[in-house]
């Protein structure tokens, strides 16, 4: 398996480094033979590229069987035409990442405030109120006037039917239940169509619970009791708010695993930003991107049949389990320890 891996900015390289150790850990103890080509992305590329991603490296990532991307400093890119572009929104654009699945669970040992947990947020990835992904040229989010504003939200049948799809497969490998979240009591017609459209993918698969809930109450009831959420479906901005908020029940924000699947690619990506304000700190917990490299290796797994891969992949989630129980990990998770000196031991106990 042939991986591309761009470390991003901010927190990006310190744990896109501990990544890349665990990732050739697993290599070595289940034979995966895997290939790392690293490149870069984010400010590092526009300083030496005159742009954040390149079209060369578009092709790279397209020939190869997965990319690893660390988080990028989007906030500071503002404009395309100095070559400023959102990598994430670039990756999951050009690659038809549909699909962003958002594990959050509990862990042994690690303390929070709302009790045992484990549930997957699975958020269309593609259009939606992302303005700036929603039309295949020019701006989407438009001045009026000086003083107004509209920003263009899209729902289409086909994106809402393959997200359904996506979360009642999964569902089947797990607890066989889907919650849609949505906002149809207001906007009607989008998420009445996406509501529609999850119905539709339920009726084959019978043997799934399904209940739906307004995003907003959603958010109190999973405060409340998350424990009662399997899969939850969304559109796409209401899951990146849902799913950082579940991160964070978890335990940390920094324990999100995110990957974004297509039909024919998959990024492993930190759920979280790249934190300026700890960068360069050796504070950052790794753990996030080290469990979407295990989601990257497990989608490759099942797409090809590849046990050793589903094996590594439950490897990095039982060790990341084991870690925080024995305190191996950084501060925000209750451990004393350093990213770098988290990801010393993590290989450790890979390989033990
Ligand atoms: P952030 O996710 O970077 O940080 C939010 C808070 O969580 C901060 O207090 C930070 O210190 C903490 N945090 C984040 N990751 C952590 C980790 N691994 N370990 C410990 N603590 C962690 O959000 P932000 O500060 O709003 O955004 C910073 C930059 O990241 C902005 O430019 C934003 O646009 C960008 N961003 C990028 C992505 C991405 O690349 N996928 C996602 C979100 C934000």
């Amino acid at each position: 398996m042939k991986i591309v891996v761009l470390p991003g900015d901010g927190i990006g390289p310190e744990t896109m480094a501990v990544t890349v150790d665990v990732l050739e850990a697993v290599s070595r103890r289940f034979g995966l033979r895997l290939e790392l080509d690293h490149d870069v992305t984010g400010h590092e590329s526009l300083k030496r590229h005159g742009a954040t991603v390149t079209q060369s490296l578009l092709q790279k990532v397209k020939a190869a069987d997965g990319l690893m991307l660390g988080p990028t400093a989007t906030y500071e890119f503002k404009d395309e035409s100095k070559g400023e572009i959102n990598p994430s929104k670039f990756f999951r654009k050009e690659l038809d990442l549909y699909a962003n699945i958002r594990p959050a669970r509990t862990y042994p040992g690690l303390p929070n405030k709302v009790g045992a947990f484990d549930l997957v947020v699975v958020r269309e990835n593609t259009e939606g109120f992302y303005a700036d992904r929603n039309i295949a040229s020019g701006g989407s989010e438009m001045l009026i006037t000086k003083d107004v504003v509209v920003s263009l939200r899209r729902i289409t049948r086909e994106c809402c039917e393959r997200i359904a799809r996506s979360a009642f497969e999964l569902a089947m490998t797990r607890g066989k239940h889907v919650s849609i979240v949505h906002k149809a009591n207001v906007l009607r017609i989008g998420d009445g169509m996406f509501i529609d459209m999850c119905q539709a993918v339920a009726r084959e698969f019978p043997e799934v619970r399904v209940d739906d809930f307004i995003v907003d109450a959603m958010m109190a009831h999973v405060v409340r009791a998350p424990e009662r959420y399997d899969v939850i479906v969304t559109t796409n901005m209401f899951g990146d708010i849902l799913s950082d908020l579940t991160a964070e029940l978890s335990g940390s924000l920094g324990l999100g695993g995110s990957l974004n699947a297509g039909r024919d690619h998959a990024m492993g990506q930190a759920q979280h930003g790249s934190a300026p304000d700890i960068a360069g700190r050796d504070v950052a917990n790794p753990f996030s991107l080290v469990l979407s490299a295990g989601q990257l290796l497990g989608w490759h797994g099942q797409r090809k049949g590849l046990p050793d891969f589903l094996r590594a992949a439950q490897a990095i989630e039982e060790a990341t389990v084991a870690a925080i129980a024995a305190g191996d990990c950084t501060r925000d998770v209750g451990g004393k320890l350093g990213t770098a000196a988290t990801g010393r031991a993590f290989v450790q106990r890979l390989l033990a």
